[in-house]
C-alpha cells in the first residue's frame, strides 16, 4: 500500500509531468537512501552548505553555488544577494530595501505565475521588480531605457509559461546587462542542461531541484563565487524562513550525481504508451496516438483524442472523471479545449499505463451505456 493510501489520502497516479501540485516528481532508491541517512545524524551545516556549493559547481561548471529548498526561494534569495551583497547589515534588514539599488528589470512577458508570481518573489527578496516594454513585445531600447543607478539586476525566465516570441533573446539581455555592469540572472527552474546559461555567462542561475533533477522538494542557485557566498549569507536573514534541511541538501547532491548518468529511455516510453494506446484501440469516440515533445525533446507522449459525439462525453469530462477518482488520475490537458489529452510516461510508476488504460476504458464505456 502506498505511504500516501496509508494516511487515508488518495492514491495520485501522475500522467501529467513534474508538478508541484503532485508532488512534483518520485525519487530513486539512491535519492531517497541518501534523504534518509541524512535525516539521522548529524552535520555542521555551513560546512555541509560550502560543500554542496562545490558539488553545485562541479555538475553546472559555474564557480561556486548555492543549494535552497526550491526554485522560488531561488528567485528570493538571489535577489537579495544582488541587492545587499555580503554586508550582513544590509542582510538583515531585508526585504526593506530602502535607499538602495534595488530595481530587478523583467521582460513583461516573461513576468508569469509558475504556481505564484514571478515578480512576489523578486519583492520577498526585496527587490523591486520593473516590467518592461509589452506583454507580447519588447525591445532592447525597454530594457537599456529602463536601466537607472536604483537597478540591481536583469532577471530573464527561460520557461513553456513566458511568452515565447516578441521576446528579447536571452543573449540580447545578458549583453544589454555586462554593457552596464549589471548582473545577469536565469531562472531556469524546470530546464534539463545544466551547464548551458553557466557557459553563456550568465552570472547567476536558478534551477528547481524536484523537476528535471528528479530531486527531492530543494533547489539550487550556480554561479560567480561572490554571488553565491552572498546567496548563502542570505541563510542568517531573508532566507531563514526558506531554509533547506540538512536532507534536502543530501538528496539535492545524491540528485546532481546520478543526472549524468541518466539514459535517454525513448524505447522504452514508446513501448509503455504503445501499450496504451492499443489497450483503447477498441474504445468508441477515442483515437489515441504517440507523439513527441512539441519542444522536441526526447519524451513520447500518448495523445488521446476524444470525439465527444461517439465517447459520449467530451475531454474535459472525462479529465474530471479521472481526477476525481481513487486513485486520481492527473492527464497533461494543456489541449483539452480541443478535445486532447495526453499521458506523459515520465513520472509513472511501473504498470500505472494499464490502470490508466483500464480506467477510461471503463468511465468511456460506463458513459456509454447509460
Ligand atoms: C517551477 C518554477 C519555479 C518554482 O520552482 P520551485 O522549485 O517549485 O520553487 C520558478 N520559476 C519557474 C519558471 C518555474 O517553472
Amino acid at each position: 500500500m502506498s505511504f500516501f493510501s496509508q494516511l487515508g489520502l488518495r492514491k495520485v497516479i501522475n500522467a501529467s509531468g513534474k508538478m508541484t501540485a503532485l508532488g512534483a516528481s518520485a525519487v530513486s532508491d539512491e535519492v531517497a537512501d541518501a534523504l534518509k541517512r541524512a535525516a539521522q545524524d548529524y552535520v555542521d551545516i555551513d560546512e555541509m552548505m560550502e560543500f554542496a556549493g562545490s558539488v553545485i559547481a562541479e555538475y553546472t561548471g559555474a564557480e561556486d553555488g548555492c543549494p535552497t529548498c526550491g526554485a522560488a526561494a531561488g528567485i528570493a534569495i538571489s535577489t537579495a544577494s544582488v541587492i545587499t551583497g555580503k554586508n550582513l547589515t544590509l542582510i538583515e534588514k531585508m526585504p526593506d530595501s530602502e535607499g538602495l539599488s534595488n530595481e530587478i528589470i523583467i521582460q513583461k512577458g516573461q513576468q508569469i505565475h509558475f504556481g505564484a508570481s514571478i515578480a512576489q518573489m523578486v519583492r520577498i527578496g526585496g527587490g523591486k521588480p520593473v516590467e518592461v516594454g509589452n506583454a507580447n513585445k519588447v525591445e532592447a531600447d525597454h530594457i537599456e531605457q529602463a536601466i537607472t543607478e536604483k537597478t540591481a539586476a536583469l532577471l530573464y525566465i527561460k520557461s513553456h509559461h513566458a511568452v515565447q516570441k516578441g521576446m528579447q533573446s536571452l543573449e540580447t539581455m545578458m549583453k544589454i546587462a555586462k554593457e552596464h555592469q549589471l548582473p545577469f540572472i536565469v531562472d531556469a527552474a524546470a530546464e534539463e542542461d545544466f551547464q548551458a546559461y553557466i557557459r553563456m555567462g550568465a552570472d547567476i542561475v536558478i534551477y528547481s531541484g524536484g523537476k528535471a533533477l528528479e530531486g527531492p522538494t530543494s533547489g539550487l542557485i550556480c554561479g560567480k563565487k561572490k554571488w553565491m557566498e552572498a546567496c548563502r549569507m542570505q541563510y542568517k536573514g531573508v532566507g531563514r524562513p526558506m531554509k533547506v534541511g540538512k536532507e534536502g541538501v543530501a538528496g539535492l547532491i545524491a540528485a546532481l550525481k546520478q543526472y549524468p548518468l541518466k539514459e535517454d529511455n525513448g524505447d522504452e516510453q514508446i513501448e509503455r504508451m504503445t501499450k496504451l494506446a492499443d489497450a483503447l484501440a477498441d474504445v468508441k469516440g477515442l483515437h489515441c496516438s504517440i507523439k513527441q515533445d512539441e519542444a522536441g525533446r526526447a519524451i513520447y507522449r500518448a495523445q488521446i483524442q476524444v470525439d465527444p459525439s461517439k465517447a459520449g462525453m467530451t475531454a474535459a469530462e472525462l479529465l474530471h472523471r479521472l481526477e476525481s477518482g481513487n486513485p486520481a488520475i492527473f492527464l497533461r490537458h494543456h489541449y483539452v479545449n480541443v478535445g486532447i489529452l495526453s499521458v506523459d510516461p515520465r513520472p509513472l510508476l511501473k504498470g500505472q499505463e494499464d490502470i490508466i488504460a483500464s480506467e477510461i476504458k471503463r468511465i468511456v464505456k460506463e458513459g456509454q451505456s447509460s
